[in-house]
């Protein structure tokens, strides 16, 4: 078996390519971690550089129709306090991250419907006056919101397939489909966004071969960012006594999709850094990732926004918490990118 998993990730290194059976049993392989994050690590490398992206990131309201059956926001979570900020806060928080030097604002949210398609276009316009870009992480739309988003100035798009599973999808997700998620990503990509997907690693009946049509799915609909998190069970959700996510499968998941989309954009996520306090991110951006989001939301909104518990915070300001991670980055012989770090996978299909 040994030899069969060194062949196959010299092979990925070559050819970015891999079977369904192929990701299955490498996923499987403990033994093979090493191996495979220092091939992943390679291919960042050779692809996309020493260049590390911060964006900057506001949780601009914590309220949400859906009911998701992992997330600490579900409608039917009762114990928390909601929370939505006014127009000109989310502009004002935007506007003192780009003074401190961020070129990417990504706006994040439930899926609030206070915030319709006139309000959001009106606050990516007036961020889009300054010299950044604007990724949006909001949910699913209609195809005609999403034009006005992108109309208004909207570069990017985030919104994760969560898993490829159609029986685990509807489990998980009450009133919504998979097909629904499907035409969401097919609209964002012909609106010309950067469309960045992705999957919870760990949910519970989630098996290895569901993570690997994951990552064949974000081949086919050729993402530009990826973002993978382990699943961290939320006391709140009707989840809470399930299993939590593996650290070091979400870090194999991480490599295989650098092998796989050796172009695209990975964060080393918010959930990799809470399972693993002080190296969960240094870990990810030493196996394949190439992006960091800071959270840049006013101090006293931060704790309510409980996707899942003991979410690792950003703990200072944001100028204060930029230095502090540029610092830790160069000590990694990393560099912070001084453009707005457009992928090259999205780039690369520009031409
Ligand atoms: N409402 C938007 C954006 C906010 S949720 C959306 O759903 O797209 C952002 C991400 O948090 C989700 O895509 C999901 O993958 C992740 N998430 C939510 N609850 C989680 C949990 N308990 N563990 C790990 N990740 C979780
Ligand atoms: Fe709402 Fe997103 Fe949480 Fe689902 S994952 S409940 S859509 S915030």
């Amino acid at each position: 078996m040994k030899a069969n998993w060194q062949e196959m990730i010299i092979r990925a290194q070559k050819t970015s390519d891999l079977s369904i059976e192929e990701i299955t049993a490498i996923l499987g392989a403990e033994d093979a971690q090493g191996m495979l994050i220092q091939a992943a690590d390679e291919v960042r490398r050779k692809c996309v550089g020493e260049e590390i992206h911060l964006r900057g990131l506001i949780e601009f309201s914590n309220r949400c129709r859906r009911n998701c059956f992992y997330c600490g926001l579900r409608c039917d979570n009762r114990s928390l306090e909601r929370y939505y900020l006014a127009e000109d806060a989310v502009v004002d928080l935007a506007k003192e991250a780009i003074r401190c030097g961020y070129r990417t604002i990504v706006l994040q949210s439930g899926e609030d419907l206070y915030f319709d398609a006139d309000r959001m276009a009106s606050i990516i316009r007036r961020i889009k006056e300054h010299e950044v870009a604007v990724t949006l992480s909001i949910g699913e739309k209609t195809r005609e919101e999403y034009e006005a988003y992108r109309k208004a100035g909207a570069d990017r798009y985030l919104l994760r397939i969560e898993t490829t599973d159609e029986k685990l999808y509807t489990k998980l997700h009450p009133g919504q489909s998979l097909s629904e998620r499907k035409r969401c990503l097919r609209d964002l990509k012909e609106l010309g966004y950067e469309v960045g997907t992705g999957s919870i690693i760990g949910l519970p009946d989630q098996t290895d071969e569901m993570i690997a049509r994951d990552i064949r799915f974000f081949r086919e609909i050729g993402a530009d960012m990826i973002g993978l998190g382990p699943f961290i069970p939320h006391g709140d959700t009707p989840l809470r006594d399930e299993a939590g996510g593996d650290f070091d499968k979400s870090l194999r998941v991480l490599a295989l999709v650098r092998l796989l989309l050796p172009y695209a954009n990975i964060p080393a996520t918010t959930a990799m850094e809470t399972l693993r306090p002080q190296e969960g991110r240094r870990l990810a951006l030493s196996a394949g990732a190439n992006v960091v989001m800071l959270n840049v939301t006013s101090r006293d909104r931060r704790g309510l926004y409980q996707l899942y518990p003991g979410k690792a915070k950003a703990k200072d300001d944001p100028m204060t918490d930029r230095i502090q991670i540029e610092t830790a980055l160069r000590a990694m012989g990393r560099t912070v990118g001084m453009t707005c770090g457009n992928s090259k996978a999205w780039q690369e299909n520009q031409k």
